[in-house]
């Protein structure tokens, strides 16, 4: 089976929370691939900034979820570590990796977010933030 390992953020501006709709068209927070050589967090900081022209700054790590998926018929399995951002920089701009990128009041995001994981990580994030 193959492996993938991905890092990304959960960003907060005040009480907005930053998400991109992914290639599928779901709502789901910015992360990509951890390159050779690379920390997670600054695989994190990076996608952030590509994926969203957001600049962020980590708080604290998050953990990790996992899910599966199938790319030309191979099942891959990935693990994806989030971090806690805050805001430092930037207007929402999607890169042509996602469809949008935007700020949603915490409980709107909340309505939009999809995957099970995503809720985990975002249930977390809420209690860590303050
Ligand atoms: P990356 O952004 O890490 O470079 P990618 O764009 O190559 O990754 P994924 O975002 O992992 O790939 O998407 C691969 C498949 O998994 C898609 O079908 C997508 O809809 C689905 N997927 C994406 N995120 C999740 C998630 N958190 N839980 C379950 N399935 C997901």
């Amino acid at each position: 089976m193959r492996r993938e390992f991905s890092a990304g953020g959960v960003l907060f501006k005040g009480d907005e929370l930053l998400m991109i709709k992914n290639p599928s068209g779901v709502w789901t927070f910015p992360k990509g691939n951890v390159e050779e050589g690379e920390t997670p967090q600054d695989a994190a900081l990076r996608e952030v900034l590509e994926e969203t022209g957001i600049k962020g700054k980590i708080l604290r790590e998050l953990g990790e979820i996992s899910y599966q998926y199938r790319f030309k018929g191979e099942k891959v399995f990935k693990r994806v570590r989030y971090y806690l951002m805050e805001y430092v920089e930037g207007t929402p701009k999607p890169s042509w990796e996602v469809k949008d990128a935007k700020f949603f009041p915490v409980d709107e995001a909340k309505k939009l977010i999809k995957y099970k994981g995503d809720r985990e990580i975002f249930s977390k994030a809420l209690k860590m933030k303050d």
